[in-house]
C-alpha cells in the first residue's frame, strides 16, 4: 500500500534530509498526506513593481538585465531586472553565481515570485521564492499552501514533497457510515482539498475536509480502543449476575435517606449490565460527596443475591476503614458478611481472613492493596469494585479481576474527568454519571485570602469554633520534598495547639498507622476540633461535621485536587466555608486556578477549565494533560469542536463492535484499512483472531 511506504518512496527527500523530513512530517507517505497547512500565500500578479506595497508577495515578470557577483564573500549577489517600466534587485546571499547564471540568463524573461521590499530607493527582493518561465504563470499565481516547517526545511521542499504524494493518493474504499459519507468528502477528495486552501475558510477546523479527516484519526482510535479492550472482557458461561431483590431491597429499607435520581439510574445501569452476559465494564463518575459508595454497596449486594463475592478496593488504608466502618452496619442489618482487610492485618488474623474467603464465609471484601495480593483467594469472586480507579493503575485493576474468572468491573471516581480524556482513556467503559448531590447539601462559600492575613484566619477559627464545627486545615506543599511538607504541617500545630490546647489534630503520611486512626477518630467523634493534614485526607473522607475547609498555599495545588479536598466539606447542614491561602508570589496560573475555584462549586466545570489550563502547556507541558497526540486533531485549539467529534467516533466505534466485531463485512474491510493507515493494525488483527 503506497500510503503505507516510508517517505523516501516521494520525490525530493534524499537519503541525507531524511532524518529532518521525519521529524517534521512522520514516517510513511500517511504522515505526510497528515502533515495540513496552516495558512495561505496569495502572490498577486502584478505588471510592475510599482503597483505592489513593500512587504507585498507578488508576482511579476521581469527582463534580467544584469548580474552583479559580490565584491567580496560577505556581501550579496545580486540580479537587476526590469519589469517594463521600473528596475528591481534580486538579492542572493551565498548564492552559487553558475546556478544563478543558468536559472536568470542575461535578457531572458523570467516570473519571479517572492517578498518585494523596498530599500534605499530600490525595488528589491531576497531569495525569490519562485523562477519560471513565463509559461508558468498559471502555477504560481494560484493560492499557495504554507505549512508548519522545521529548520533547515523550506515551505517550498515541504510543498514538492506534498504534491508528489498528492499525485499518487489512491481511491480508498469508504468506512465512514452511510450519515456520514454523504455530508463529507470522500478521504481521496479530503485530503485534496485539505491541501489545496483556496482561502481561509479553508484552513479552518470546521472545514468538511478536515472534519472528515479529523474523525477519521479520532474513529480509528476509538476503534481500536474498543476492539482491543472488549475482547478480554467476555464473561464466562453462568455467570450472569442477576439479582433477586433479596439483600438490595433491605438495604433500601435501612437506608435513613431515599436515594437521589443520579445514584438510581446508576444502579439500574449496574444492575442491567451484571445480569448481561457482557462482563460489565462500568466507570461512576460523581463528585465527591454525591454518594457512590451506596451505590457499589448496591451492586455488591447484588452480586451476593447472585450466590458470589464481591471485592471493594481502596486507594488509602483511613478510606478502606471508613468504607468498613460505614458498611459493616447496613451489611449487619442484611446479613451480608463483610470483612476489612488490610496491609495492617498480619499473622493469625490475615490468615483467618483468607481461610473465611476461599471458603465463601465472606461475602464482602473491603481493603486497601492488601487484597490484590497473591495468596488472597476468593471462593467466588462475581463483582471487582474499584473506589477512587484514578488512584490505580491498570495492573492493579487486573490484579484484582484475576481472582475470579472475569468478574465484573465496577470503577468510581470522584474526579469529574473532561469528556474528552474520559473518551481517550476509558472510551471502551460504559459511564454513569451522578450528576446531583444528595438534598440539603451546603453550598460552599470559598474564599481566597493571601496568607499574611492569617491572623484574620485564626480569629474566624476562634468564632467558628464557638458554633461546634470542625475544621480541616491543610498544610502546605512545600515542594516535592515530604521532610520539608512535614515540617511545615508540624509548625502550623504546634502555633495553633497554642492558641486552642487540646483541640488541635495532626495527620501526616508518616504516622503510623493505628496513630492516624486515633487522630482521625477523635477528629470524628472525640475533642478534636481543627484537623492539621498533609494531603492524605484528600481522598473519600467523610466528616459531616467538618464545615470549613483551610487550604495553606493553595497555589500550589492542581485544580483537581482542591477540589476534592474542598469536597470534604459541605456534607452537614451547616454553611460551609472553604479558604484559599496564597502566598505572595502568585504565578498567573495560580492566579487562574484559585479564581475557578472561587467561581465554581462544579466539579465538571473545574476539571474541563483544569484541562485548558494544562493543555495551555504553560506550567505542566501537553504531555501531561493525558491526552493521545492526534495529528489533525488538536484539542488544545478546538476543544469543544473535537470533543463532539471525539463522542460521534465512540458512539460509532461501539456500534461497529457490537455490529461487526470481526471487521469482515465489506465496510469492516474498509475500517481495517482506516486502522493500518493510523498505525492501528494490531486492533485489526485482533478481531480477525475472533
Ligand atoms: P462519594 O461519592 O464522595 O464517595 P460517599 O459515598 O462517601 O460520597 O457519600 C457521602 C455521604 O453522603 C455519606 O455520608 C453518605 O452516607 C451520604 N449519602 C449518600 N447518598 C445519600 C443520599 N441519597 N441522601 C443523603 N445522604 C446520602
Ligand atoms: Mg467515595
Amino acid at each position: 500500500m503506497f500510503l503505507n511506504q516510508p517517505i523516501t518512496s516521494l520525490q525530493g527527500i534524499g537519503s541525507k534530509r531524511r532524518p529532518l523530513f521525519e521529524r517534521l512530517l512522520g514516517m510513511r507517505v500517511m504522515d505526510v498526506l497528515m502533515h495540513l497547512p496552516c495558512d495561505i500565500i496569495n502572490r498577486r500578479l502584478v505588471t510592475s513593481v510599482t503597483q505592489a506595497k513593500a512587504g507585498e508577495m507578488i508576482t511579476v515578470i521581469g527582463e534580467v538585465i544584469s548580474h552583479h557577483p559580490p565584491p567580496h564573500p560577505r556581501k550579496p549577489y545580486a540580479v537587476s531586472c526590469f519589469d517594463g517600466n521600473y528596475f528591481f534587485d534580486l538579492v542572493f546571499f551565498h548564492g552559487k553565481a553558475s546556478y544563478l547564471q543558468t536559472t536568470l540568463p542575461l535578457k531572458s524573461k523570467r516570473l519571479i515570485s517572492g517578498k518585494l521590499e523596498r530599500f534605499q530607493d530600490r525595488w528589491k527582493m531576497t531569495h525569490p521564492d519562485h523562477i519560471a518561465p513565463p509559461e508558468d504563470q498559471q502555477q504560481l499565481c494560484g493560492p499557495e499552501p504554507v505549512y508548519p516547517l522545521t529548520t533547515g526545511i523550506t515551505n517550498k521542499c515541504v510543498n514538492r514533497v506534498i504534491k508528489s504524494a498528492l499525485m499518487q493518493v489512491p481511491t480508498l474504499p469508504e468506512w465512514l457510515d452511510e450519515d456520514k459519507a454523504k455530508v463529507w468528502p470522500r478521504w481521496h477528495d479530503a485530503v485534496h482539498q485539505a491541501h489545496n486552501p483556496q482561502t481561509p475558510q479553508d484552513l479552518e477546523a470546521k472545514s468538511p475536509a478536515r472534519l472528515r479527516l479529523a474523525y477519521d484519526e479520532l474513529l480509528a482510535h476509538q476503534l481500536s480502543l474498543n476492539l482491543t479492550r472488549r475482547r478480554q472482557y467476555a464473561k464466562v458461561e453462568g455467570s450472569l449476575l442477576a439479582g433477586n431483590g433479596r439483600l438490595t431491597t433491605r438495604i433500601r429499607q435501612s437506608l435513613p435517606f431515599s436515594l437521589t435520581p443520579g445514584q438510581e439510574s446508576a444502579i439500574v445501569d449496574i444492575a442491567k449490565d451484571m445480569a448481561s452476559a457482557q462482563q460489565m465494564l462500568r466507570l461512576i463518575q460523581g463528585d465527591v460527596g454525591s454518594g457512590k459508595t451506596i451505590v457499589a454497596l448496591m451492586a455488591m449486594a447484588q452480586a451476593v443475591e447472585a450466590g458470589f463475592q464481591a471485592a471493594l478496593l481502596a486507594p488509602t488504608d483511613i478510606l478502606a476503614r471508613q468504607h468498613a466502618a460505614k458498611l459493616t452496619s447496613l451489611c449487619e442489618t442484611c446479613g451480608l458478611r463483610l470483612t476489612l482487610l488490610t496491609g495492617r492485618d498480619q499473622g493469625k488474623k490475615r490468615t483467618q481472613i483468607l481461610e473465611n474467603l476461599s471458603h465463601h464465609q465472606i461475602d464482602i471484601l473491603v481493603g486497601t492493596h492488601a487484597i490484590i495480593q497473591e495468596d488472597v483467594k476468593f471462593a467466588k469472586l462475581g463483582l471487582a469494585v474499584v473506589d477512587e480507579q484514578h488512584r490505580f493503575g491498570v495492573d492493579q485493576r487486573l490484579a484484582l479481576t484475576q481472582k475470579g474468572k472475569n468478574p465484573d468491573v465496577l470503577a468510581m471516581t470522584a474526579t469529574p474527568i473532561p469528556r474528552t480524556l474520559m473518551l481517550a482513556n476509558y472510551g471502551d467503559m460504559d459511564v454513569s454519571i451522578i450528576k446531583d448531590k444528595p438534598a440539603g447539601r451546603q453550598p460552599i462559600d470559598t474564599k481566597v485570602l493571601p496568607l499574611s492575613r492569617l491572623n484574620e484566619v485564626v480569629e474566624g477559627v476562634e468564632r467558628a469554633l464557638k458554633t461546634r464545627t470542625k475544621i480541616y486545615w491543610v498544610c502546605p506543599l512545600i515542594d516535592e520534598s515530604e521532610a520539608l511538607d512535614l515540617a511545615a504541617a508540624v509548625e502550623r500545630y504546634e502555633a495553633l495547639c497554642q492558641k486552642f490546647p487540646g483541640k488541635v489534630g495532626l495527620v501526616h503520611g508518616k504516622l503510623k498507622a493505628d496513630e492516624k486512626d486515633a487522630v482521625m477518630d477523635q477528629f470524628i467523634n472525640g475533642s478534636v476540633d481543627i484537623l492539621i493534614a498533609t494531603t492524605v485526607i484528600e481522598v473519600g473522607v467523610d466528616v459531616p461535621a467538618a464545615s470549613i475547609m483551610i487550604i495553606e498555599h493553595a497555589d500550589r495545588f492542581g485544580l483537581a485536587q482542591l477540589h476534592q479536598l474542598r469536597g470534604r466539606i459541605g456534607r452537614g447542614n451547616q454553611t460551609a466555608m472553604c479558604l484559599l491561602l496564597y502566598s505572595h508570589a502568585l504565578t498567573a496560573t495560580g492566579r487562574k486556578r484559585l479564581e475557578i475555584m472561587r467561581q465554581t462549586n462544579d466539579g465538571f466545570l473545574i476539571s474541563e477549565e483544569d484541562l485548558k489550563l494544562r493543555g495551555s502547556g504553560e506550567i505542566l507541558g501537553t504531555k501531561q494533560s493525558g491526552l493521545p497526540r492526534f495529528r489533525i486533531a488538536d484539542f488544545t485549539s478546538n476543544p469543544d469542536l473535537y470533543g463532539e467529534l471525539f463522542a460521534m467516533a465512540n458512539k460509532e466505534a461501539r456500534r461497529i463492535c457490537q455490529e461487526d466485531p470481526t471487521l469482515s463485512t465489506t465496510r469492516g474491510q474498509a475500517l481495517q484499512l482506516l486502522l493500518s493507515l493510523h498505525g492501528r493494525a494490531d486492533a485489526a488483527k485482533y478481531s480477525r483472531s475472533g
